[in-house]
């Protein structure tokens, strides 16, 4: 087993992993040390031996080499630090950190959960975030890529760096793998990148690699996308990023909810009326507002001598300068995309 777990690894990876699990099973008999002694009495040393947990654990620790490019996280994002998606974070409690969290009782009530989600809609709006906070709520690790950096020219390249990618998110299971942009696995004219066969064989391979992901195997894939009439309807399939949840620009509570979290560390005066600036900035998305509050916080630096908190009128001067990045005729767009795929569903 710990052979077929450990794909990727040379021989100075598999030292380094038998070093860790040792490392980890003395670990476990240092609370039965007295301090002082200078040996291990005999009964404390029989009970030393390396289980299969041990190696687990170092499993998650040792990085292998031909690995580094697959980062594995553990993100901090809580769903406090998410504003205005009540709806999206509650399908990705339901349908990611439940599961993670309590297996058997999915099993014992003959759930099946899903293995994978697609989340949609305008760039700014929270994609990433939602996919990092499920990650860290639900206590897994958390890889992060982009379709980008998955579409290599060199034959077979794209193939074995998103078998490495899936063996690596077994190894630290549970875990969230977020795969970014997926709209650019269609084939795009002449950019050299994305070139018809290189993504075929992309998709086909990570349609395979999902496949093989057994329900609770604690690895869910949550991709992400601004365009998603663009993308290949074989990824939508069921089995594969059967969840299609749209995460949509704020209304005018959730852009209050979130310019409160984005104040949450400025010092800010009294007359500062965040339902008034969200009362402002229809159609801005987080990142939009969070713009908004950088620049309000600059406005309050260059004041001479710059001044100690943030006022209204910084804000004023912050919302004169920003604009909202879907207009209204993305809205308009976003509203049929989201109709069409429901009825599609
Ligand atoms: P997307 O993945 O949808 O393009 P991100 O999640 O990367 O957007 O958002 C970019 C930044 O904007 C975030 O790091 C966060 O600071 C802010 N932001 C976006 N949406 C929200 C939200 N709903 N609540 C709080 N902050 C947000």
């Amino acid at each position: 087993e710990l052979a077929r777990t450990t794909f990727g690894f040379v021989g100075a990876d598999i030292a380094a992993l038998a070093r860790e699990a040792a490392i980890e099973a003395v670990r476990r008999i240092m609370p039965k040390l007295n301090l002082g002694e200078k040996t291990i009495p005999a009964e404390v040393l029989e009970t030393l031996a390396v289980t299969r947990e041990d190696f687990v654990e170092a499993l998650k620790r040792v990085q292998p080499s031909a690995m580094r490019e697959v980062m594995v996280q553990k993100p901090n994002v809580k769903w406090e630090d998410v504003g205005g998606l009540d709806e999206a974070q509650m399908r990705l409690k339901e349908g990611v950190e439940l599961p993670m969290r309590d297996p058997d009782a999915f099993r014992r009530l003959g759930i099946r959960p899903a293995k994978g989600f697609l989340l949609y809609g305008p760039p700014g709006t929270g994609k990433t975030l939602l996919a990092k906070a499920v990650a860290r709520e639900a206590e897994a690790n958390f890889i992060a890529t982009k379709s980008s950096d998955l579409l290599s020219k060199w034959y077979g390249e794209s193939e074995q760096q998103i078998a490495r990618l899936f063996a690596r998110a077994r190894q630290v299971a549970p875990c969230v793998i977020f795969i970014d942009e997926l709209d650019s696995l269609v084939p795009a004219r002449g950019s050299g990148m994305g070139e018809p066969q290189v993504t075929e064989r992309v998709v086909n391979t990570i349609l395979a690699e999902m496949d093989g992901l057994e329900e609770l195997q604690s690895v869910v894939v949550i991709g992400a996308t601004n365009r998603p009439n663009l993308i290949d309807p074989a990824l939508m399939r069921p089995g594969r990023l059967d969840e299609l949840i749209y995460v949509g620009v704020p209304d005018a509570p959730g852009r209050e909810r979130i310019l409160k979290i984005q104040t949450q560390k400025m010092p800010l005066a009294e007359d500062v009326d965040l339902a008034a600036v969200a009362a402002r900035t229809e159609r801005f998305t987080g990142a939009d507002l969070e713009d908004v509050t950088r620049r309000a916080g600059l406005a309050a630096l260059r004041e001479r001598p710059p001044a100690s908190r943030v006022t209204m009128a910084h804000f004023e001067a912050a919302l004169a300068d920003s604009r909202a990045t879907v207009t209204p005729e993305m809205e308009r767009e976003y509203e049929q995309i989201v109709s069409k795929m429901k009825q599609d569903a």
